[in-house]
């Protein structure tokens, strides 16, 4: 497929990744199809789509006529089945194998045999989601990351069968949205979240182990190692079930004790304080 075929892209899960997702393909002219199980989610997507353009328009990087006309371009739909009308593909649901596994099967089956299917995922196998898809050469791994429409990088994974065109047509589409492509092997983490998840998790043993408030922690790595954000502030950003979710697939994928997700990370999940999704991690906000 070439990339002026594309015409429609599907965005699989309207959470924090997925709607900025759906924004920036939005904004660089395709028409795109928003995915979510939930409803409320995908009317608070929108809305949050509506003020990121907002955004643009008072920074002047879109005019006001550019950000309607790309508002106007997403579709919402709680039914899978309309993907079977795009071309491309991206997943963005919870960072789960066995949902990710029954997705991909059932985007196999849904969708055109041209089609590319992406996952945004940030720690499990391509390889294993492309088997699953039934269409393991058009299968790749798109990571952006973490607020999708100001973050430049998005990290290019090829599972082990993912041909050199499906490689091909994902970075010109990436070089449309005007990001940075970065090549990285199919192994858990990748490259990025191999060196974050380590460095979060230590800063939650730190804390755990009564080293410093998080105020401190983060002030120590933010004025120590000139980090722009400290790493229990990001963390609330990921959110922290998936940031527990990596480092439980980095931990089995690896078997390395390094990886263990400290228990203190596990208990906030358990708490259901998963960060500013919620409104309440390791910091707490307003009106999230
Ligand atoms: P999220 O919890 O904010 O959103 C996930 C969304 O998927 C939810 O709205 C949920 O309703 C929806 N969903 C659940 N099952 C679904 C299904 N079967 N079909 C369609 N939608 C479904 O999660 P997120 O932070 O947006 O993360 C999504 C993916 O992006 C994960 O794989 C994660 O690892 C990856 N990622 C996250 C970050 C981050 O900073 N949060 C960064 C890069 C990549």
């Amino acid at each position: 497929m070439k990339i002026e075929e594309i015409k429609s892209i599907a965005v699989v899960g309207a959470g924090q990744m997925g709607r900025g997702i759906a924004q920036v393909i939005a904004a660089a002219g395709w028409d795109v199809l928003l995915c979510d199980v939930n409803d409320a989610v995908l009317a608070s997507g929108v809305r949050k789509i509506r003020e990121g353009f907002a955004k643009s328009v008072e920074k002047d990087s879109l005019t006001k006529e550019q950000s309607d006309a790309a508002l106007g371009r997403i579709r919402t739909a709680v039914r899978l089945d309309l993907v079977a009308d795009t071309q491309f593909v991206v997943e963005a649901a919870p960072e789960s194998a066995d949902l990710k596994l029954d997705l991909f099967k059932r985007l196999g089956l849904l969708c055109k045999p041209e089609a590319i299917l992406a996952s945004n995922t940030s720690s499990i196998s391509i390889t294993r989601l492309a088997t699953a898809s039934g269409r393991a050469a058009q299968v790749i791994g798109l990571h952006f990351m973490n607020p999708v429409p100001v973050m430049r990088l998005v990290e290019v994974t090829r599972g082990m069968d993912t041909s050199d065109e499906t490689v091909a047509l994902a970075l010109e589409v990436i070089k449309r949205l005007g990001k940075t492509p970065v090549i990285s092997k199919d192994a858990s983490g990748f490259i990025v979240n191999r060196v974050l998840m380590p460095m979060i998790n230590e800063a939650i043993f730190a804390l755990q182990e009564g080293i410093g408030a998080p105020e401190t922690i983060d002030l120590a790595i933010t004025e120590g190692l000139n980090h722009p954000v400290g790493p229990l502030a990001l963390a609330d950003r990921i959110g922290l079930d998936t940031v527990l979710a990596i480092c439980e697939v980095l931990h089995q994928d690896f078997g390395d004790p390094k990886f263990r997700p400290c228990p203190l990370l596990r208990k906030y999940v358990e708490a259901g304080r998963l960060g500013r999704k919620t409104g309440r991690g390791f910091y707490t906000y307003e009106g999230h």
